[in-house]
């Protein structure tokens, strides 16, 4: 159990449902970071009192530390200000709720700080799993997944001592919004349609990631890097309740489900109270009065998505950087209305199509890739 955090991304969903468990269990908020949404930042910071605040743009930065002039609280800006936050000597964790790849630089600083890593970012894993995972190694820093499923395989693993008893990873995925349709009925889906989840609310981006099963697709290199495995030992099954949050098929045949009610502050707390378990007030999970739980395939002619991310998962290298900046790019674009849903499976392949694959790729290799990623997608769409 930790005492004292940073939280990187705290006006987000898993920011704001991170500060409900640190109020829950009384952890300590050293350091909060943000982008924009300065009016929620100085709310939060006027509740948890953290000695330092750090917004990644200078204009409000410079309007909160005027707000928090009565207040004993630093305010940071930029990339500095973030990975500062990112290594405060108080914090013994590090939870990662920026979304995007602008999370890289500050989990990075979290890492090499040596501290626990309370990951819910994914989009560094899918691009720099690799380089992190290796950092962590390196640092001696603590990588505890906060995404559901990977939350979910990281408690069946317990107790587990030896790495090569893991026989398979099964995923499990809502299969989102438009479960059911064919490839031409999601396409046409507006930004309203696609931002309807049946069972979580989340932040836009992974909502429309969950629409086109892109985010199923990231989770699924996500779970190669954090646990090591091959792609052919990590699958993808339909799951429309939600109940079961991901499963661990072992050598000897036993197959390990953790279960619960869909709520993120489940997998956060135990990232932050990992080994132990704490008590909370979440509903219990009542199985009598549950509908029945189904499994089945996922579509991948209907979700092209998670077929180019299982493919770009077995070829490794740079392509998956290219998959995930392509990926960011096109949902923003969909987000400002300015490409259709079908549109974003088809820029990430156009993105796929135009970019060599490099195997081992640096560090500088993969900010190249992702940077010139996004300039084709945006140069693309405005054809
Ligand atoms: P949100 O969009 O709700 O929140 C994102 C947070 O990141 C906000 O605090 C935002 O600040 C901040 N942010 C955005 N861009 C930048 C940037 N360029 N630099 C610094 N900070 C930035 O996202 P979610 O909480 O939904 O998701 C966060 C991460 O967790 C994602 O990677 C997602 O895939 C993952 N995840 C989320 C789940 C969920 O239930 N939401 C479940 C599993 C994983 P501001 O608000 O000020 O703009
Ligand atoms: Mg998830």
């Amino acid at each position: 159990m930790v005492n004292t955090i940073s939280l990187l991304g705290s006006t987000g969903s898993i920011g704001r449902q991170t500060l409900d468990v640190c109020r829950e269990q009384g952890i300590r908020v050293a350091a909060l970071t943000a982008r924009s949404r300065i009016d929620l930042l100085e709310q939060q910071a006027r509740a948890f009192r953290p000695q330092l605040v750090a917004v990644a743009e200078l204009e409000p930065a410079l309007e909160l530390a005027r707000r928090l002039a009565d207040l004993k609280i630093e305010v940071a800006y930029g990339l500095d200000g973030l990975r500062r936050a990112a290594s405060l000597p108080e914090s013994e964790a590090v939870v990662t709720a920026v979304v995007g790849m602008a999370a890289l630089w500050p989990t990075m600083a979290a890492v090499e700080a040596g501290k626990r890593v309370a990951f819910a970012n994914k989009e560094t894993l899918v691009c720099a799993g690799e380089l992190v995972m290796e950092a962590a190694r390196r640092y001696g820093a603590e990588i505890i997944p906060v995404d559901s499923e990977h939350s979910a395989i990281f408690q069946c693993m317990q107790g587990c001592r030896d790495r090569g008893e893991m026989k398979r990873l099964i995923l499990t995925c809502s299969g989102g919004p438009f479960f059911g349709l064919r490839r031409e009925e999601v396409a046409k889906k507006s930004k309203a349609e696609a931002l309807c989840h049946p069972n979580w609310s989340m932040g836009e981006k992974i909502t429309i990631d969950c629409a086109t099963l892109m985010n199923k697709g990231l989770e699924y290199i996500e779970a190669m890097r954090l646990f090591r495995a091959a792609p052919e030992q990590v699958s993808v099954v339909i799951h429309r309740q939600s109940v079961i949050h991901s499963m661990v098929e072992f050598t000897d045949g036993a197959v390990l489900a953790q279960m619960g009610t869909p709520d993120m502050r489940l997998p956060i707390r135990y990232a932050l109270t990992y080994p132990e378990r704490r008590k909370s007030e979440q509903p219990p999970l009542d199985l009598l009065n549950c509908p029945p739980l189904t499994f089945a395939p996922p579509d991948l002619d209907a979700f092209p998505c998670l077929k180019m991310a299982m493919d770009c998962a077995k070829a490794g290298g740079t392509c998956c950087t290219v998959l995930n900046a392509a990926n960011e790019a096109a949902v923003e674009l969909f987000r400002r209305e300015e490409v259709s849903l079908g549109q974003i499976p088809d820029l990430v392949a156009a993105a796929l199509d135009r970019t060599a694959n490099i195997r081992h790729p640096s560090l500088e290799q993969i900010l190249d890739a992702d940077r010139r990623a996004r300039t084709l997608v945006m140069e693309m769409a405005a054809c």
